[in-house]
Order: C-alpha cells, then sequence, then structure tokens
C-alpha cells in the first residue's frame, strides 16, 4: 500500500475514492492521482527547506518532467513552488496554466534555438547549460534580444549513487554537464565568464534518480562547494546553487525512503560546514524533486481482459494498457506493487506477470509479482505510478494515451482527457 491508498468495503481506494468506481466512470487505463499526496510532499520539502536554510532563501523545484499537465502546474503554482522544465513543451505547458515565469528553471543538455528564445521571450526565470556550445549560443540569442539570462552551470561533480546505471547522472562518464575532475567545468566558466546576455549566477548537479542513501547528496555538496571556492578564486562569485532531484521513493516493500526532511538536515548541515570552511556566503540552494513529488500520489487502472497459465512457468495476466502508459519495466526492470482493485481484501495468494497488450514480449508491466487470483473483467491496480508513467507514455500500436483524473477527499475530477483514434491521427498528412 502506498499513503494515498485504502481499503474500503473490500475496494482499493485512491486519495478516499473507490478505484472500481472511478474505472467504471472513467474507463481503463487510467491515471489516478492524488492532490493531498502530492500537496504534503511540496510542503514537506518547503518546510524542511525553509527550516535548514531560512525562509526565502531557496526554492523548490518540482521536475515537472516526472509528471506535467496543466492541472499539476496549478497546484506546482499554488503551492508556491518552482518549476524544473526540460523542454519548451514543458516551459508551455506551466505558463499555460498561469504558473509565473520567473519561478521556471530551464534545465536540459540539448536545447533547440527556438527554445532558448521561447524561454527568454517569455521571461523564464533561470537556464541551465550543459556544455560550451549551448553558452555560446545562448549568449548571442539574449544578446540579439537585449536581454541577460541568469544562467546556471550544469556539473558533473564525479559521485556515483547506488541507482540503476540508466538513471546515474553524476559521473564523469555522462551525457549531462561538464565535468569538475578534468577541469572542463572551470575552463568553461572562465570562458564564459564574461560573455554579452550571460549572468553566470549559478551551478547545478543532479547525481541520479531513486537514491536511498544520504551520504552521495553530501559528498556532491561538498564537491559544489569546493568548485564554487574554485570560482571565487577567479573572481566568479556564485548566488545560486541547485543540488537537483534523485530522492527515492516506496515502489516495493524493499524500497526502504529516509523522509525528506532528512535528507535536507544533513546536506544542509554539510553545506553550512563548507561554507564556513572556505569563507563563502550561502547561495540561494535549490532542489528539484520530480518523483518524490508524483510517483506516490499515482495509482493506475487496468481493466484484466485474460488469465494464461504455462504449467510450471507463468501465469500472464493480460491488462488492456503496458508499455504505452508505463514502459518502466521494460526500460529499466523498474518492479511495482499491484493489487487486485475489487479484491483487496483477498490475500494475494498467486505469483504473476502482469502483461501489457501491444505487440512486443517486454512489453510486461512486472514479473513476479504477487497477487489475488485475478480473472477476466476485474480491475488491476499498479501502486506508485505518479511518475515517469503518464509523462513517458506513446502510441505504440497506435494505442490512445490514457486519461487523468485528479482526486481529492474522494472526488475525481478529470485532468487530462482520454485521447481517441481521432486524437491519435491527428497530425496524419
Ligand atoms: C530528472 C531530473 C530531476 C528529477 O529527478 P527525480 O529523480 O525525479 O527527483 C531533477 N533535476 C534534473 C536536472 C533532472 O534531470
Amino acid at each position: 500500500m502506498t499513503d494515498c491508498t485504502d481499503i474500503k468495503n473490500g475496494h482499493l481506494t485512491v486519495g478516499g475514492a473507490d478505484c472500481v468506481d472511478l474505472a467504471k466512470e472513467y474507463g481503463t487505463p487510467l491515471y489516478v492521482m492524488d492532490e493531498n499526496t502530492i500537496r504534503a510532499a511540496c510542503r514537506e520539502f518547503k518546510a524542511s527547506m525553509d527550516e535548514c536554510y531560512g525562509e526565502g532563501k531557496g526554492m523548490v523545484c518540482y521536475a515537472t518532467k516526472a509528471f506535467c499537465c496543466k492541472e499539476m502546474c496549478r497546484i506546482m503554482a499554488d503551492e508556491g513552488m518552482g518549476i524544473d522544465a526540460v523542454s519548451g513543451g514543458e516551459i508551455y505547458t506551466a505558463l499555460a496554466a498561469g504558473f509565473p515565469a520567473e519561478r521556471i528553471v530551464f534545465t536540459s543538455n540539448n536545447k533547440k534555438d527556438e527554445e532558448i528564445a521561447y524561454a527568454i521571450d517569455r521571461g523564464v526565470g533561470r537556464i541551465t547549460c550543459d556544455n560550451i556550445e549551448e553558452l555560446y549560443r545562448i549568449s548571442a540569442i539574449a544578446n540579439g534580444k537585449g536581454k541577460t539570462v541568469r544562467v546556471v552551470l550544469r556539473l558533473k561533480p564525479g559521485v556515483e549513487a547506488h541507482t540503476f546505471e540508466a538513471v546515474m547522472t553524476g559521473k564523469i562518464d555522462s551525457k549531462f554537464g561538464f565535468a569538475i575532475e578534468t577541469g572542463e567545468a572551470l575552463r568553461a566558466a572562465k570562458e564564459v565568464a564574461g560573455l554579452p546576455g550571460i549572468d553566470l549566477a549559478g551551478v547545478h548537479c543532479h547525481i541520479g534518480s531513486q537514491i536511498h542513501e544520504i551520504a552521495p547528496f553530501e559528498k556532491a555538496a561538498e564537491v559544489m562547494f569546493g568548485f564554487i571556492a574554485a570560482l571565487r578564486d577567479e573572481g566568479i562569485m556564485i548566488r545560486d546553487l541547485s543540488l537537483g532531484g534523485g530522492f527515492g521513493i516506496r515502489y516495493t516493500d524493499a524500497d526502504k525512503p529516509l523522509p525528506y526532511g532528512e535528507y535536507m538536515k544533513h546536506v544542509s548541515a554539510r553545506a553550512k560546514e563548507c561554507c564556513e570552511k572556505l569563507g563563502l556566503d550561502m547561495p540561494f540552494m535549490m532542489i528539484e524533486p520530480g518523483r518524490s513529488i508524483a510517483a506516490p500520489a499515482g495509482v493506475t487502472l487496468y481493466t484484466v481482459g485474460s488469465r494464461k497459465t504455462i504449467p510450471g512457468i507463468h501465469t500472464y495476466i493480460g491488462v488492456d494498457g503496458g508499455m504505452c502508459d508505463n514502459p518502466r519495466y521494460a526500460l529499466y526492470r523498474s518492479e511495482y506493487t499491484a493489487v487486485i482493485a475489487n479484491k483487496a481484501d483477498q490475500p494475494k495468494d498467486e505469483i504473476i506477470t502482469l502483461a501489457g497488450r501491444t505487440c512486443e514480449s517486454g512489453d510486461l508491466i512486472g514479473e513476479g509479482m504477487p497477487l489475488q487470483h485475478a480473472e477476466a473483467g476485474d480491475i488491476a491496480a499498479v501502486l506508485a505510478t505518479g511518475a515517469y508513467n503518464y509523462s513517458m507514455a506513446s502510441h505504440y500500436n497506435r494505442v490512445p494515451n490514457a486519461a487523468v483524473v485528479m482526486v481529492k477527499d474522494g472526488k475525481a475530477r478529470l485532468a487530462v482527457r482520454r485521447e481517441t483514434f481521432e486524437d491519435v491521427a491527428r497530425n496524419d498528412v
């Protein structure tokens, strides 16, 4: 069970709403997001940030790539969050939802010129730069518009967190950012510090995702402060420091996430130590949680279509979704917890493979999953799917994307409409 789920009258509930009723009313597959769980996570991060660094001394930026739609951006605006956007499309969605541009940070490893121009025109607060060519392009575009952009350099602190290879981003051999160890970062900063159109205000790192330890974050902070001191010695004064996201969540009972306040307490203590030792002022601190805000709030509902037992090998439970709405098992072998929503109070007495509907053997949502005895017509729920599910959805097999409903105190409202066949073929010429 996750924080937003419960069992009532034998049925699974999300945010107080009965999953069987939701499936009936909105159809399946269906993403269900609990608003209170989302807001509680935002508040937990903000409160610990205020407590550790002081009110107004930092910003919690929600990484919209985890789950992005207008309704989510409205909630983020209402919670006073910042947004870490990774594309023009995410910036557009946030702005269309009325999110204030100055609280948006545009971070990606390869921004198109049109996206840079769009971000500058719309007054996006900060741009995180990934490479030297991009810095020159931002300088030229901003200067051409007579504007100056607040720029943050993305760095590789050389810290390895124990997480899955494909979501590890802080080591030297990563496509993201400038390496500190090789001197690349310092050379780049010195080279661009005086460029027109650029205010080199900050440095940034993001060491990976689904991290359950504190030590890698502390280590990364230490490396970043060392680099800020090295820049100061070159006459470059840094005012913004982002330590990225990556906080782990519970997908199965094997995951033991720490309260987010614990990270903040340890990391801020290390940050203060570093500032003291190096004679630095504390910069404006930013963190960028994505998964930890969206994932625990989400549940995906499916209708079971078939049950296929290969004696002694597998029982496949076939559902009406899969890698189109959740590609994470296919991509990373990510583990999930599943429940039959209409049999939620019954024991999980089978071990099954939850199989998706597309023409791909790898289209599975999980293998070796404990589950109640499932039959055609049952509603299967997969928990903690709020992050990197809807946002990674595809149209493989021309499957229309599922709808998203937002639930609050037992009441549901549509956040994203279900796509139709017409939607899928809309841009075909
Ligand atoms: C993906 C990403 C995040 C969010 O990571 P989570 O693991 O979802 O918290 C934050 N910052 C940057 C730069 C990212 O690329």
